[in-house]
């Protein structure tokens, strides 16, 4: 198998100002080519920091990734020093420097002597062209190992990443592949698929690892396998996750790596139906999953985020007394407010969701966490009441994924 090591550079990574997004970002295209991370280390703007970390990875793998600390100003310092490591030094390249110039003439903005410094490059290293900014990327070779130093900015990393890195190194790195198989479970906690599948993963064959990854409203069952025969190796997995999966049964949301946004938008395009939301205590939450899918409009008419009684009462009827007695958490409060809103905006089905998030708002009979939802089609309405145990956000963050869940259904 082929290897490879990701160092992340930034103070701004070490103190948790910036969330290392890049590694992430990197290993899942590397896996997509059959090539192993084996390290992801960050570090901080700083020289030694930087040779160091350089001098422990480069024996260990075939591939070494660098991210950040390019650009002109004095705090990056990765240019300068990759050109001294690898003993050269730094000239102007014209490729880089007419499309240095060409960016800051597009922004209207003076070219700088110091934005020279921008277009050198190591004399020994191959240039990798950064289409949507100044800093070029950089591939260098020593030791049996290429060491590739990219630009901290994630989208013009991740586009020298796809444009110029994986091309070039899958045509390297040929013959190797890692194949995952992911399972979606919903409404099942990982103890008990565990249990259910215990004969199942005991008899797994060794080169086949089965992973358990909880997310808040689901939990994924990744299967992987990696080998030269790409053929046989997906074959043995997807026995495996079909055994799974007829043992799971309805448990199971979706056989592939996907969210539940989608797995609700599969759902209502397979039965062609429309949706429509009455929101209130997740205020638009998911409207806002829902249409972060392209082509959403296929399926959803919009959202009513009744957040105040009066909206409740205004636009989707809501009877007074019902929120004076039951309350506005309550199953005939959601009863009316998933019926009215399906009529209002002419969906097939709608669902209404009210809850407590907390921190207020609580009383003895309605504790932080009660959230009723309601879903309903022309014939028939169904009400469901949740307890969820956690602070406002999650609370959120697992009411919104219970209604995607209940629409799925
Ligand atoms: P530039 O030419 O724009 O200066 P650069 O290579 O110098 O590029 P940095 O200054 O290190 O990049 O970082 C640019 C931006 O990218 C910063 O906002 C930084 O927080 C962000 N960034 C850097 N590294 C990462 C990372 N590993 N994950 C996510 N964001 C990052
Ligand atoms: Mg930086």
């Amino acid at each position: 198998s082929y290897n490879s090591i990701i160092i992340t550079i930034g103070d701004e990574l070490l103190i948790g100002q910036t969330i290392d997004t890049n590694s992430a970002f990197i290993a899942q295209q590397l896996n997509k080519s059959g090539i192993q991370v084996k390290r992801r280390i960050a570090i901080g703007d700083d020289r030694n920091a930087i040779s160091d970390a350089l001098n422990e990875s480069i024996p260990n793998a075939d591939i070494v990734f660098l991210t950040g600390g390019l650009g002109p100003t004095a705090d990056d310092i990765t240019k300068p020093l990759l050109s001294e490591y690898f003993g050269g030094k730094l000239t102007v390249n014209e490729t880089v420097l007419a499309h240095v110039k060409q960016i800051f003439s597009r922004r209207n903005r003076p070219f700088l002597e110091r934005n020279l410094r921008q277009a050198e490059v190591p004399e020994n290293c191959q240039v990798l062209f950064n289409r949507l900014g100044t800093a070029p990327g950089m591939w260098f070779e020593q030791d049996n190992c290429i060491i590739i130093s990219l630009p901290g900015v994630p989208f013009e990393m991740q586009t020298i990443v796809e444009e110029e890195v994986m091309p070039r190194l899958s045509e390297r790195f040929k013959g190797y592949y890692i194949y995952h198989k992911t399972l979606m479970t919903v409404g099942i906690g990982e103890s008990f698929i565990a249990e259910k599948i215990l004969d199942i993963e005991n008899a797994l064959p060794a080169d086949i690892h089965l992973a358990y990854l909880p997310t808040p409203g689901f939990v994924k069952l990744r299967l992987t396998s990696e080998g030269s025969d790409k053929a046989k190796m997906e074959h043995e997995v997807e026995i495996r996750a079909q055994l799974i999966q007829q043992r799971l049964g309805d448990y199971i949301a979706a056989t592939e790596d996907i969210s539940l946004e989608e797995i609700v938008a599969n759902a209502l395009k397979e039965h062609r139906l429309t949706l429509s939301l009455a929101e209130s205590c997740t205020g638009g939450y998911v409207a806002n999953k829902i249409t972060n899918l392209a082509g959403s409009s296929a399926y959803f008419k919009g959202s009513i985020v009744s957040y105040a009684n009066e909206v409740k009462e205004d636009l989707l009827s809501v009877k007074h007394e019902t929120l004076m007695t039951a309350g506005a958490v309550s199953e005939a409060t959601v009863k009316q407010m998933a019926e009215k809103g399906r009529e209002v905006l002419k969906s097939d089905i709608a669902l209404s969701i009210s809850g407590i998030l907390g921190p207020g708002g609580a009383t003895d009979e309605k504790p932080v966490g009660l959230v009723w939802m309601a879903i309903c089609n022309k014939n028939i309405t169904v009400t469901k009441e949740f307890h969820f145990f956690y602070d406002r956000l999650r609370n959120k963050e697992l009411a919104s994924n219970a209604a995607l869940d209940m629409i799925r259904m």
